[in-house]
C-alpha cells in the first residue's frame, strides 16, 4: 500500500480513529487505530457480533460454561448473552453491578442469594475510555483476576473483529477508488477516441461502441437534431412533438440533464450531446431498477460533453471539406466550361459533369428559343428527348420558367405537382432542378434526376444552383461570342466591316426606316496603282481611303468593304441628295489626301419607303449601275442612280 493511498484512506476512513501517524512501512499500522465517539451508532453490531464470535471461539472455557456473560452497551443496555442465562435470577444485581462499573471505570463484585455477579468495564486501547462492559453471571465465585483477564480476552477479539472491519472498510474504500479510477480511464481513452475520429459517421459509431462498453447494463440511445442517421437503431431524430412531457426534447431545449423514474422503478436519463455553437443532440440512457449509481451522473454528463465537442469538430472539419471540395469542382468545371465557346458542347459538357457530381441517373439542359418561344432539349443522356421542343409552360422547366428559383423533388411518384416528360420517361423519381439566369432572364433550364426517391440532398440542390451560375456565365460567353462573330466580322486590311454585315445592317433599316442611301466608292485606275508602286502601297492606298471614308462619315453610318477595291457606305435615313453631297466629301478628301495621290468614283442609290420594291440588291444595282456611268464619263465623279 502507498502512502498516497494509505493517507488517502486514513482521511477518508469510516470507522476508527488514528492516535498515532501511520508508518506504512509497517503492515499492522492499523493496530493504532481506535474506535471514537463518532462511532457509537456502529458500535452496537460490532460488539454484538465479536461477542457472539468470542462465546463460539471460547466455547470450552470454564467460566462460559458455568455461568453467563452479558455485554452491555456504555448506556447499560443489554447487548448480547451467552446463553439462557440465569432465567431471571441476579437481574437486578447485573444492572446495579454495571451501573457501578460505569460509574467508577473499575470491576464490581457482587453477590446475592448464591448468585456472583461481575460487571467489567471495557475501555479503549487508545484513552482508557469505557467503550461497554462484561458482566459475568454465576453461581460459582470466581476471582478478580480470573474475570479481568476474561474481560481482556473479550476485549483483544473486539479489536480483533475492528480491525476487520477497518481493513474491509478500506479495501471497499480502495475498491471503489480504483473503479472511479478504471473510469476515469475510460472516459479519457473514449474523450480521445472521439477526437480522433474526423468524420460525423465515425464519431457516431464510436460513441455508440463505447457507451456499449462502458455501460453494458443499461439501454442506450441517441437523439440527433439533425439528419445524420447511421441506420443504427440506436440513433434516433430527435422529435419535438410533446416536449412537456419527453425527456428528451426537454433535455435538448434547455440543455441540461433530465432524470426520470418509471413505476417499476428504473431510471431514464437524457443528457444533451453540446458543442460550442450549438446542441446536436439527447444521449439517453435507461438503467433497470436498483442498478443506477447516482456517481455515475458527472462521468455520463463529461461523455456526452465530449462526443458534443466531437461531433462538432467533424460536423465543421466534413463541412469545410464539402466546401474545399466544391470550390474545387466549381474551379474545375469553370475552367473546363471556358475552353469552348460553342454552345452546343458547353451543353455536353455541363450534363456529363453534372450526371458525374450528383451521381444521377439523368441530366438534361434545356435553352429558350425566345424566337419560337420554346424550350429546346440541348443535350441529354436521355437520347429520346433529345431535340425535344416545350412550351415554356410545360413541365418543371415550366415550373422553374415561372419562379426563376431552383428546385427539388424527393419523390415525383407522390408529389405529382406537374408532369413531367423526362421523369416519366425515364422512370425517375428524385430531381433537381435549376434556372439558368443571364442578366437575372432565364435562357435554359437544367434538370437532374434519379430513380430512387429521396435521393438529392439539401447540399446536392445548393450546388447544383452555384453550378448553374457557372454555366449560365459559359453560355452567356458563348453566345457572345457567337454573336459577336456572326455580326461583327472586321475587315482585317481595311478595318471597315464586312460586306455580310452591311447586307444585315440594310435589310434590318429597310425593314423599320422609311429611306436609306448607299454610296459605292471605287479607286480609279486601281489596277495601276498595284502596277506602279506594287501591292503593298495598294494596300495602304485602300487603307487611306477606307480612313477617309470612315472619318468623313457619321456615327450611325456604316462603312464596309464591298470587295476588292470597292468600298461602301450606307447612310440610314439618308436621301440621294444628301448622300450626293458626302459622296462629293469623300471624293475631294481621297483626291486631296491621299499619296500617292488618287480618284475615286462614286455611285449613289436610295430607296424609300415608297419604292414597288424595296431590296438591298436592288440598292446595290442602281449604285453599281451608277458607279459605271461615273467611270464611263471619265471617272473622279459621282454618278446618282435611279430607280
Ligand atoms: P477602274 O476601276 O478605274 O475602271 O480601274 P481599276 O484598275 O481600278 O479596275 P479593275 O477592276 O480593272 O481592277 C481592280 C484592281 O484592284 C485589280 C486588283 O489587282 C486590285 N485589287 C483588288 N483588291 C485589292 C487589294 O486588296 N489590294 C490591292 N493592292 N489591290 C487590289
Ligand atoms: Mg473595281
Ligand atoms: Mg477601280
Amino acid at each position: 500500500m502507498t502512502e498516497q493511498i494509505a493517507n488517502q484512506y486514513s482521511a477518508e476512513r469510516k470507522f476508527g480513529t488514528v492516535h498515532q501517524t501511520p508508518d506504512p512501512s509497517s503492515p499492522v499500522w492499523f493496530h493504532s487505530q481506535d474506535i471514537s465517539d463518532a462511532d457509537e451508532p456502529l458500535l452496537a453490531p460490532l460488539l454484538k457480533n465479536s461477542f457472539n464470535c468470542w462465546v463460539e471461539e471460547a466455547s470450552a472455557m470454564t467460566l462460559l460454561n458455568e455461568g453467563t456473560f452479558v455485554l452491555c452497551s456504555k448506556s447499560g443496555q443489554m447487548l448480547a448473552l451467552s446463553n439462557d442465562g440465569m432465567g431471571g435470577l441476579g437481574e437486578a444485581l447485573l444492572h446495579e453491578a454495571c451501573g457501578l462499573a460505569l460509574e467508577g471505570k473499575q470491576t464490581v463484585l457482587r453477590e446475592d442469594a448464591g448468585v456472583h455477579v461481575a460487571a467489567l468495564p471495557l475501555v479503549r486501547r487508545s484513552d482508557g475510555e469505557i467503550f461497554a462492559v462484561l458482566v459475568n453471571m454465576s453461581v460459582v465465585r470466581h476471582t478478580a483476576s480470573e474475570l479481568e483477564a476474561c474481560g481482556l480476552y473479550f476485549r483483544s477479539w473486539f479489536y480483533r473483529k475492528f480491525e476487520e472491519l477497518y481493513v474491509r472498510d478500506m479495501l471497499l474504500q480502495q475498491s471503489k477508488a480504483e473503479q472511479e479510477a478504471n473510469r476515469r480511464e475510460s472516459l479519457y481513452l473514449v474523450s480521445k477516441r472521439l477526437y480522433n475520429q474526423i468524420d460525423v459517421a465515425s464519431v457516431l459509431s464510436e460513441l455508440l461502441y463505447s457507451l456499449e462498453q462502458l455501460y453494458p447494463s443499461s439501454e442506450v440511445q441517441l437523439y440527433l437534431s439533425q439528419d445524420h442517421l447511421n441506420g443504427d437503431p440506436r440513433v434516433k431524430p430527435l422529435i419535438f412533438k410533446n416536449a412537456e412531457h419527453d425527456i428528451v426534447a426537454k433535455a435538448f431545449l434547455n440543455g441540461q440533464s433530465v432524470t426520470e423514474h418509471d413505476r417499476e422503478g428504473a431510471i431514464r436519463l437524457a443528457v444533451p450531446m453540446t458543442g460550442k455553437q450549438a446542441a446536436y443532440g439527447v444521449l439517453c440512457m435507461t438503467i433497470g431498477p436498483g442498478k443506477w449509481d447516482e456517481s455515475e451522473l458527472p462521468a455520463f454528463m463529461v461523455l456526452a460533453e465530449t462526443a458534443g465537442s466531437a461531433f462538432e469538430n467533424a460536423k465543421l472539419y466534413e463541412q469545410s471539406n464539402l466546401l474545399i471540395n466544391e470550390l474545387r469542382l466549381i474551379n474545375e468545371l469553370t475552367k473546363r466550361l471556358n475552353q469552348s465557346l460553342k454552345l452546343k458542347e458547353i451543353f455536353q459538357f455541363a450534363t456529363s459533369e453534372l450526371l458525374s457530381v450528383f451521381e444521377a441517373d439523368f441530366c438534361c439542359v434545356l435553352q429558350l428559343n425566345k424566337e419560337k418561344n420554346q424550350f429546346v432539349v440541348m443535350s441529354s443522356n436521355f437520347p429520346s428527348l433529345l431535340s425535344e421542343q416545350f412550351s415554356p409552360e410545360y413541365g418543371f422547366c415550366g415550373m422553374v420558367y415561372r419562379t426563376r428559383e431552383p428546385m427539388i423533388i424527393s419523390d415525383y411518384w407522390h408529389t405529382r405537382v406537374v408532369t413531367s416528360k423526362l421523369m416519366d420517361s425515364s422512370s425517375s423519381r428524385s430531381l433537381i432542378a435549376t434556372p439558368i439566369l443571364v442578366d437575372g432572364e432565364v435562357v435554359g433550364v437544367i434538370l437532374v434526376t434519379h430513380k430512387a426517391p429521396n435521393y438529392f440532398s439539401y447540399d446536392n440542390y445548393k450546388l447544383l444552383q452555384v453550378m448553374s451560375t457557372h454555366i449560365g456565365l459559359a453560355v452567356t460567353n458563348a453566345s457572345l461570342h457567337a454573336e459577336v462573330r456572326r455580326m461583327v466580322i472586321t475587315d482585317n486590311l481595311t478595318g471597315l466591316h464586312a460586306r455580310h454585315y452591311l447586307d444585315e445592317q440594310i435589310q434590318r433599316r429597310q425593314r423599320k426606316d422609311p429611306y436609306g442611301s448607299l454610296i459605292l466608292v471605287d479607286i480609279d485606275h486601281f489596277k495601276k496603282v498595284n502596277d506602279t508602286y506594287g501591292h503593298q502601297v495598294g494596300d495602304q492606298i485602300l487603307k487611306q481611303v477606307s480612313d477617309i471614308i470612315s472619318t468623313t462619315i457619321r456615327k450611325g453610318d456604316i462603312p464596309a468593304r464591298w470587295g476588292g477595291e470597292e468600298l461602301a457606305v450606307y447612310l440610314p435615313g439618308i436621301r440621294a441628295e444628301q448622300a450626293l453631297r458626302i459622296a462629293e466629301r469623300i471624293r475631294e478628301h481621297v483626291e486631296n489626301e491621299t499619296n500617292p495621290v488618287v480618284t475615286v468614283s462614286c455611285g449613289v442609290s436610295e430607296w424609300t419607303f415608297e419604292d414597288e420594291k424595296v431590296s438591298v440588291e436592288s440598292l446595290f444595282y442602281r449604285a453599281d449601275m451608277a458607279l459605271y456611268e461615273a467611270k464611263n464619263n471619265g471617272r473622279n465623279r459621282i454618278f446618282v442612280g435611279h430607280t
